[in-house]
């Protein structure tokens, strides 16, 4: 592989197609213990039970791959206690029981003014009449909240929708009684906000960098693609709109991040561009999303663009690494996310933390497992008033454990990814495994590569490597 940090940009494409092609192979679940990866020098192993990556020598890593290849989970277990490698699961076949949640994300305003064709909120209003949330039923979600945490705890308040800002009164109302009450009762908080960003203004910039909020606004690329993708309900582009809200809010950005959120679509991959364009404009991250699934299958991605997807993402990540290399601040989320995680050596039973310490809250104040899963029945866990349902959490948590998913159980991946987001797995089923597995034997690659070659980004002196968006696992973006 030529140096990274001198690529043209021709050579860039290049690589990243050979790369993706050759992940794409090397992804395939073969063992349901180890993942193998040939990496510069010295092969790599991740050994699935707590999810370690190790240097090994040639000969050692051949003995993995030809019981591999034999398809022999015996002898790879046994090889793993010959070399010191085993260890008692991680992760047991028991699910979380009664957990409390510590993040809420309310549905302030399940309403919105854009049209976008592939909205899993159904153009905002999740299918049924327009309505804002009350201020009553914020601040009953807030004191909920901080009932349920001990002091010196953190909790999250994420608004999102619809348009959240269609309901900027109750917004503004929620977050000053939240942050009053935390500040009184000693509670960390953070705040949140997913935007169309049609509705933002001057004032709104600096509410949000007073409050400190993760901004994330949805953005789909260029003015073209993005005015195709995200229209006003008449049919008007939405793009110069959002680009002139967002300025101001972008200029503060001392406690408040503003990130790029793209959803991706077959008409919009130029992922590189993207990325580069939205880097370029001062977003303090820049993450993708793959539309897997639309209410009408709108814009969903299939097998073929998912190929397509891995290559763009991977040609992210090669200026993503080269960026690094050279001492560049590169935000690329998703890639900054999974390094994260694959540092840390998370492994998880569950995708996300919907459901557990997760829950979404809709306007008249039901609660069910996620934003997503607003006035859904099928995710719906109980309601403001009553409280959480706690047999149907805890059946939720028992039914979406990884253990119990198929093809999961078996599958390398399983802790990294925890089995896909719920809510697009309820829908659709599991349509991009080979799309996960490969973009997580990449971003293994990438993090064997920059451990090498520049120790120092993964060091606890480097808080500023760190920065990334919240995101569910290392597997698929988040989809929130
Ligand atoms: S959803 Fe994730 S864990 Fe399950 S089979 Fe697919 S890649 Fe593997
Ligand atoms: S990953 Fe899916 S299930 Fe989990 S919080 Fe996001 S949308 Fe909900």
């Amino acid at each position: 592989m030529p140096a990274l940090n001198s690529l043209p940009a021709s050579n860039a494409q290049e690589m990243s197609r050979a790369l993706a092609q050759q992940a794409a192979i090397a992804a395939r679940p073969r063992s349901c213990q180890i993942h193998l990866l040939a990496n510069g020098p010295e092969p790599q192993m991740l050994v699935v039970n707590g999810s370690q990556l190790y240097h090994l020598p040639p000969e050692l890593a051949a003995r993995f791959d030809g019981a591999r290849a034999q398809r022999d989970e015996t002898l790879i277990g046994a090889l793993l206690a010959e070399n010191g490698l085993d260890a008692p699961p991680a992760i047991d076949d028991l699910p979380i029981r009664d957990p409390l949640p510590h993040a809420f994300s309310l549905a302030i305003a399940q309403k919105c003014n854009l049209g976008c064709g592939y909205c899993y909120a159904q153009q905002g209003d999740f299918g049924g009449p327009s309505k804002n949330m009350s201020l009553d039923t914020a601040i009953r979600a807030v004191d909920w909240l901080l009932k349920k945490t001990s002091p010196g705890g953190k909790i999250n308040l994420a608004f999102l929708g619809g348009e959240p800002l269609a309901n900027r009164k109750v917004l503004r109302a929620a977050t000053e009684y939240a942050a009053a009450q935390a500040t009184a009762k000693n509670f960390k908080l953070g705040f949140s906000i997913t935007t169309n960003g049609t509705l933002l203004n001057e004032d709104d910039a600096d509410f949000f960098e007073t409050y400190g909020f993760a901004v994330t606004v949805s953005l789909d690329g260029t003015r073209k693609i993005h005015d195709l993708l995200r229209p006003f309900k008449n049919g008007a582009g939405s793009f110069d709109r959002i680009i002139a809200n967002t300025a101001p809010l972008l200029k503060r950005q001392k406690c408040m991040q503003v990130s790029a959120r793209v959803t991706v679509t077959p008409s919009n991959l130029d992922l590189p561009a993207t990325l580069d364009t939205f880097i370029g404009m001062g977003f303090h991250s820049v993450g993708f999303s793959p539309l897997l699934n639309a209410p009408d299958s709108q814009g969903e991605m299939d097998a073929a663009h998912l190929v397509e997807l891995l290559e763009a993402m991977i040609a992210c990540g090669l200026a993503f690494e080269q960026h690094t290399l050279r001492g560049v601040r590169y935000p690329f989320a998703n890639l900054l996310g999974a390094l994260r995680e694959l540092h840390r050596g998370t492994h998880r039973p569950y995708p996300c933390g919907a459901g557990a310490g997760y829950l979404g809250v809709s306007a008249d104040g039901a609660l069910s497992a996620c934003h997503r899963f607003v006035d859904a029945e099928e995710g719906k866990l109980g309601d403001l008033v009553l409280g959480i349902d706690a047999s149907r959490q805890n059946r939720w948590l028992a039914e979406r454990h990884v253990h119990t998913q198929e093809p999961c159980r078996h599958c390398w991946a399983r802790y990294l990814c925890g089995g896909g987001c719920h809510h697009e797995v309820l829908a659709r089923g599991r349509t991009a495994c080979d799309y996960i597995r490969s973009w997580l034997h990449y971003a293994l690659q990438a993090y064997g590569r920059l451990s090498r070659l520049h120790p120092a980004f993964f060091s606890d002196n480097e808080p500023a490597s760190w920065e990334w968006a919240p995101r569910p696992s290392a597997g698929l973006p988040e989809n929130s």
